[in-house]
């Protein structure tokens, strides 16, 4: 393979020599002609698209794996995935978690007979006693959403396959620019594509890649008989994101970098920010698995009661619901990514009132700086 900057900037380059087009075409056809009685390798869009291949395989080499698979959406890929396995099987979960993963599990698999075990991942005793003779599967995020907690991606993989046990690695805040789990040992990566691979908030999409044949083309399988796939214009748009990933990457993370730094510095904060470079027990583990930091950093302030006054003053950082775009954006994950998990449960994992999720965007720092310290300033008179 190019360098990763190569790969990403000239995704579907070269790949139409009837009119040398830059940009791959958009395939919209649902239905192929089988000229001759013969199928061009092309039938129905749900099984294979033009542009959703160009993708696939883009995915595949930059995550090192054999296969690659577009969805219409993180979750579906996540579900697609989830079809490799049966009643009564049961999976070692990330303790800290997309809510949305928590959510598909617990409210939806669970009624299929699955089983699932929610682990501090950083804890290898822990993992290795929540293995029983059912257990098919680990799942892991790292670094964690929201707290940014980090996982030893190879020590998790070898305890698995010890065990046989597959691993699947939720890639979706490093990206293949930072961090490419298959070559730590991972059998499936996932990947919300709505985050930083498409990096614009304007398309919704899912990646998954697997190593091995069998696993390739169990999910193949799926992919096609489930039916999540991706449409082809969206497709397109995620190519179109792509191609911009590493720049994007860089700045987010130089931006995070400096945003952390500030925010554990300031009275209203008293230090509890989390991002990885901060992060005294897990940068080690991070640096020998990850090629840096990117661009998630969650804080608490030191009163829930200051985290109305300070949203509300925030002028050029926006209060919603997703991350990884160019634009800064703040979530609330008590009342908006963590809501469905029970308050006990999600107290207890420490997503408490207090917790902000930033997603530092691509924005000038100094502008994002002087955001968020008029704001805390605005937060800290009002509440006083
Ligand atoms: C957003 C997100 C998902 C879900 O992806 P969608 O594209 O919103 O369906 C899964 N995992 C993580 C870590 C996410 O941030």
């Amino acid at each position: 393979m190019k360098k990763m900057e190569t790969e990403l900037a000239q995704i579907g380059c070269r790949r139409e020599p009837k009119t040398g087009s830059i940009n791959f075409p958009v395939y919209f056809a649902t239905a192929y002609e089988h000229v001759g009685g013969v199928s061009t390798g092309y039938d129905y869009t749900r099984t294979a698209n033009p542009t959703r291949d160009v993708l696939q395989e883009s995915i595949a080499r930059l995550e090192q794996g054999d296969e690659g698979f577009a969805c219409s959406s993180g979750m579906a890929a996540i579900q697609t995935v989830m079809g490799l396995f049966s009643q009564g099987d049961h999976l070692i979960v990330s303790l800290d978690l997309y809510g949305g993963t928590y959510r598909l599990f617990e409210e939806n698999l669970r009624r299929f007979g699955l089983d699932f075990s929610y682990v501090d991942l950083r804890n290898m005793d822990e993992v290795e006693n929540a293995i029983q003779a059912n257990t098919r599967a680990i799942f892991i995020e790292t670094p964690t959403n929201p707290l940014m907690q980090v996982a030893d991606i190879q020590a998790l993989c070898s305890l698995a396959r010890r065990h046989q046990i597959i691993t699947i690695v939720d890639n979706t805040f490093l990206t293949p620019y930072f961090q490419r789990p298959i070559e730590l040992g991972a059998d499936v990566v996932i990947h919300s594509a709505t985050k930083y691979l498409g990096g614009h908030n304007d398309v919704l999409a899912g990646l998954i890649v697997t190593k091995g044949s069998e696993l390739s083309e169990h999910v193949r399988y799926l992919h096609n008989a489930i039916g999540a796939s991706l449409g082809p214009h969206d497709c397109y748009l995620l190519m179109r994101g792509m191609k911009t990933l590493a720049l994007r990457m860089d700045r987010h993370q130089e931006n995070a970098l400096q945003l952390a730094q500030f925010l554990r510095e300031h009275s209203l904060i008293k230090g509890e920010v989390y991002y990885p470079a901060l992060d005294e027990k897990g940068k080690d583990t991070h640096l020998k698995q990850a090629g840096g930091f990117g661009g998630m950093l969650s804080f608490r302030l030191a009163d829930a009661n200051l985290i109305r006054p300070f949203l509300h003053h925030l002028k050029l950082i926006t209060f919603a619901e997703s991350l990884g775009g160019v634009e800064s954006l703040i979530t609330y994950p008590a009342t908006q990514t963590h809501a469905d998990i029970p308050e006990e449960i999600r107290l207890k994992v420490g997503v408490c009132d207090r917790l902000l999720r930033l997603s530092v965007g691509i924005e000038h720092i100094d502008d994002l700086r002087a955001d968020l310290e008029q704001a805390l300033s605005y937060a800290n008179e009002y509440y006083s």
